[in-house]
């Protein structure tokens, strides 16, 4: 299929992408010290003496935040390193008491990943993930709450991150912001990062660049924390279509930062690569070779959930989804587990359309995410059972499950204390039938001279007596009957 390009003033350019995904990993503890790193401590109550940098303290490296990376690094399909080795990041901040932050730059822990994402067309897109680096995150700083005061908080001092770099391999505001929904969806299965963007357990910082079909990478422009898969999907785009614009008249594009303004749909200089900060990364001399045990690897591979991909392959075989519905059902856990619930012992096709139909749209217009839902699987597969065994006709679903979200009660109870019982019995039909019938001997006469689309209009009738009870069904196939 042609490759995505934007059109400038002077022909078609190609877009390329690589994200640099900074994920809080969760542990109780911090990366180096028994702190707490649970967010929502008073300030500065989660402090150890070695997050806040005090002279002699040694760093401990927490077994799990390394066994929670090297889960992420499975479930990314990457290699992982039984070497890796730490190194100090220098550079003077006054959130970074230390001077310094730990990190793995010359040998990371898990490298040669990939993940594969879809795109609107059907199309499937592998992208290779460069490495898995596990580091520490500093402290935050607060302005503005005294006037010509900033106020350190250090509880974020030393929390793990991970961050994930890829390979420049996307090619589309569209891949990119696959890219990340699809990350946040394995981490979020694997339990190692909530990625919650708008908390900034998860950023990102999106590189990007243009060229001519054809030629080589253009010069790449760093765009820093981005928090959410839509301004990763407008960073992309207004990044290159400034670089674009830049080309054509015929100004340099150099390899900068830049920051994402989302209000005005907009990236800024924020620093050159003249103003690059020299890290000046070195070996932390406080910190053996990480060496990781053949069993432990062995033992996370062994306990592994069930990722998206493969839940989606599942979902088509057993269920019989469609694998765009599959799709939309595992993009996230509480999803894929409300529909597995609901779908028990129903026909999980009709679930499907209910959930992405109907569940999904009433979930939109609450501003809601599924684990708030006001109705819960039990009760909507209850209501497709009630379908499905005629107790009730799909129009009346509708009004039921319209009810089930005011009311919170089960699809029997609502079904029985409005009396919305779908008639079945053939007796109680026949004698609307006939009423009708009777009431409309002009319409009679017209529909036997052979105007067959009048049966919808008896249909109608029946129905608006019945108050839309009537068993369908059995209403065409006796109507028919009735009027020859
Ligand atoms: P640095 O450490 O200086 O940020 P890296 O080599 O780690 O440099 O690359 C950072 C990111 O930039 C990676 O995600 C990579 O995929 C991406 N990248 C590299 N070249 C390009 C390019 N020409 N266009 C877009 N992204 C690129
Ligand atoms: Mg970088």
């Amino acid at each position: 299929m042609a490759r995505y390009t934007i059109e400038g003033r002077t022909g078609a350019w190609e877009v390329v992408v690589g994200l640099e995904v900074h994920c809080q990993v969760i542990t109780k503890s911090k990366l180096f010290s028994g702190a707490s790193a649970v967010f929502g401590d008073s300030q500065n109550c989660s402090v150890s003496t070695i997050d806040a940098g005090y002279p002699g303290m040694l760093p401990v490296i927490n077994q799990y935040a390394v066994e929670q990376t090297v889960r992420t690094g499975l479930g990314i399909n990457g290699k992982i390193n039984k070497y890796s080795a730490f190194d100090r990041k220098n550079y003077f901040y006054a959130d970074l008491p230390t001077g310094y932050q730990i990190s793995q730059f010359f040998h990371p822990i898990v490298t040669d990943g990939w993940l594969e994402v879809t795109r609107e067309n059907g199309e499937v897109k592998k992208i290779g993930i460069e490495r898995i680096h596990i580091e520490q995150d500093a402290g935050k700083s607060i302005h503005g709450q005294v006037k010509g005061k900033t106020f350190i908080d250090l509880n974020r001092a030393g929390v793990t991150l991970m961050e994930i770099v890829t390979k420049p391999e996307m090619e589309s505001p569209e891949d990119a912001g696959n890219f990340v929904r699809k990350l946040r969806a394995i981490v979020r299965y694997l339990g190692t990062c909530d990625g919650n963007m708008d908390e900034g357990s998860m950023r990102c910082d999106v590189n990007v660049s243009v060229n001519r079909p054809g030629d080589g990478f253009g010069t790449r422009v760093e765009v820093k924390n981005v928090n959410s898969i839509r301004f990763v999907k407008e960073a992309v785009e207004v990044e290159a279509r400034r670089q674009i614009d830049a080309y054509e008249s015929g100004e340099p594009v150099t390899q900068e930062t830049r920051l994402f303004d989302s209000d005005k749909l907009e990236t800024r200089a924020m620093r050159s690569k003249e103003f690059a900060i020299d890290y000046r990364y070195f070996p932390d001399p406080d910190l053996v070779t990480l060496v990781l045990a053949d069993d432990m690897v062995a033992r996370i591979r062994d306990t592994m959930p069930e990722l998206p991909d493969a839940k989606k392959q599942r979902f088509i075989d057993e269920y019989k989804l469609t694998e765009y519905d599959a799709r939309q059902l595992v993009s996230e856990k509480e999803v894929a587990e409300y529909f597995e619930t609901a779908a028990k012992g129903n026909d999980a096709k009709k679930v499907a359309n209910w959930i992405l139909g109907d569940l999904f749209a009433l979930l939109n217009s609450e501003g809601k995410d599924i684990t708030e839902s006001p109705i819960s699987a039990e009760n909507l597969g209850k209501l497709v059972g009630l379908i499905g065994n005629n107790t009730i006709s799909g129009k009346i679903a509708k009004d039921v499950f319209a009810i089930m979200e005011k009311k919170k009660k089960s699809p029997e109870v609502i079904v029985e204390e409005q009396g919305l019982k779908q008639v079945s019995d053939t007796g109680a039909i026949e004698a609307e039938i006939d009423k009708v019938i009777a009431a409309n001997p002009d319409k009679v006469s017209e529909y036997k001279g052979g105007k067959d689309k009048l049966l919808g209009w008896f249909v109608g009738q029946v129905m608006a007596a019945t108050k839309g009870k009537a068993n369908p069904g059995i209403l065409n196939e006796m109507l028919k009957k009735k009027l020859g």
